[in-house]
C-alpha cells in the first residue's frame, strides 16, 4: 500500500527530492479522499503525479468482484497480487456503514457451522494486505454513494487473534488521524477464545470491543461445536476475558449462536446465566444463517432465550442479520464464492 509505511517511503522521498510535506499530501488524497491514481493528485507537480503514476500504484491488491442485496449490504472480494483472495462485507445502518473483514486466507480453526472452517488455512494476511483490504471497503463505500464507513469488525474469514502482531498493526493504522482515523471503539475483533493472545491484546491496552465466540455453556458442547476449544477451558476463558476488562476497562462481548436443538434450550439458557453471574459483558445472540453441507438449522427459540437470559440478570442483544441472499451473514463467508 503507497505511503503506509514512512520508512518505505523514505527511498521515494530521496529518489524525487520531495519536500516532507509532500507525504502528508499524498496521505491526504489517498486515506481522505480515496484517490487510487495519482494522476488525480492535483496538488502535486505535474510531472510527479506521471512518474509515480507511470511507477507505483495506490494498491497491491484490487477489488476482483462485487455483489449487493436488497438490504443495501455488500459483499466484496479482494485479490492480492499472489492469487490469493479473501471477502469483505459492507453492511449499511441507519447512518453509518461497518466493514467486515477477513484476517487470514481460509481458516485453521474448524468451526462445524462455519463455511470457511472445511476448506482449511492458506496464510495469514499481512498488515499492509489487512490495511488494503479495509482501504477498498472505504474506497466502495464513497465510491458508491453509501452511508460513511465509521465501524470495522473483524469477524471475516479467519481468527483474528492466531494473526494477531499484524491485527494490532491494523487497529493502529485504522484508528491513526493519518490514515483512515476511525476511533478504536468502533472496531470490534472476534476470536474463537485463544486464551494466551487475549493476555497478550489485553497487554497492548486498545479501546476496541472483544467479541468472544461461546455458543455453549460448557466445555463438552462447545468443544463439540468449535473442536480447537478443546485446548481452551471455559473456565480459563473466563479468567483471560476478566484480566482483559481489568486491563483495558472494556467490557466483553459474548458471542452466542443460537441452534435448533443444539444449544437452545431452557437448560442452556440457565447453565450459560449461572456462568456469566456477576460477570460484566454482554451476550449477544446471533441467528444461525444455514451453510449447504452443515447438520445445523437455526434456532426458533430466540426471543425466549433472550428473556431466559434477561431474568436472570444477563445483558443482552440479538444481532441483526444481513447478507444472508449472498452468503455474507455470519460464519457464510468462504473463499471463492464470489467469481472475479
Ligand atoms: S467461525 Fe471464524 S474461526 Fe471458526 S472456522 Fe469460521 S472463520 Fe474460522
Amino acid at each position: 500500500m503507497f505511503a503506509l509505511d514512512t520508512d518505505d517511503f523514505a527511498h521515494i522521498v530521496r529518489e524525487y527530492d520531495l519536500a516532507p510535506f509532500r507525504l502528508k499530501q499524498i496521505r491526504e488524497w489517498i486515506f481522505g479522499k480515496y484517490a487510487d491514481d495519482f494522476r488525480q493528485m492535483t496538488n502535486l507537480p505535474g510531472a510527479l503525479r506521471t512518474e509515480l503514476a507511470a511507477r507505483y500504484q495506490v494498491t497491491e491488491s484490487r477489488i476482483a468482484a462485487h455483489r449487493k442485496t436488497r438490504d443495501g449490504t455488500v459483499k466484496l472480494l479482494v485479490r492480492y497480487p499472489d492469487g490469493a483472495a479473501v471477502e469483505a462485507v459492507l453492511m449499511e445502518y441507519r447512518n453509518w456503514t461497518s466493514a467486515c473483514l477477513s484476517t487470514q486466507v481460509g481458516c485453521a480453526m474448524g468451526c462445524t457451522f462455519c463455511a470457511t472452517g472445511p476448506l482449511g488455512f492458506v496464510r495469514n494476511l499481512s498488515w499492509p494486505e489487512l490495511a488494503e483490504e479495509l482501504w477498498h471497503c472505504h474506497w466502495f463505500a464513497a465510491r458508491h454513494g453509501l452511508k460513511p464507513l465509521r465501524n470495522m469488525v473483524l469477524m471475516g474469514i479467519g481468527e483474528p487473534l492466531a494473526n494477531l502482531d499484524n491485527v494490532v498493526k491494523l487497529v493502529e493504522t485504522a484508528s491513526s488521524p493519518e490514515f483512515f482515523n476511525m476511533g478504536q471503539r468502533r472496531i470490534a475483533i472476534s476470536t474463537v477464545g485463544l486464551i494466551p493472545e487475549i493476555y497478550k491484546l489485553a497487554r497492548c491496552k486498545l479501546a476496541i470491543t472483544l467479541a468472544v465466540s461461546l455458543h455453549a455453556p460448557n466445555d463438552a458442547l462447545r468443544n463439540k461445536l468449535m473442536p480447537v476449544t478443546a485446548r481452551y477451558p471455559l473456565q480459563d476463558l473466563l479468567d483471560a476475558c476478566r484480566n482483559y476488562t481489568v486491563m483495558t476497562g472494556r467490557r466483553i462481548t459474548f458471542e452466542y449462536l443460537l441452534i435448533d436443538g443444539v444449544n437452545d434450550s431452557s437448560e442452556h439458557a440457565r447453565e450459560l446465566a449461572d456462568l456469566l453471574k456477576g460477570f460484566n459483558c454482554l451476550v449477544n445472540l446471533i441467528q444461525l444463517n444455514r451453510v449447504p453441507g452443515t447438520a445445523w438449522r437455526p434456532s426458533t427459540r430466540t426471543d425466549v432465550f433472550k428473556k431466559e437470559l434477561e431474568q436472570r440478570g444477563i445483558n443482552v442483544t440479538v444481532r441483526r442479520s444481513l447478507g444472508a441472499e449472498i452468503d455474507a451473514a455470519c460464519g457464510q463467508l468462504r473463499r471463492g464464492t464470489l467469481q472475479a
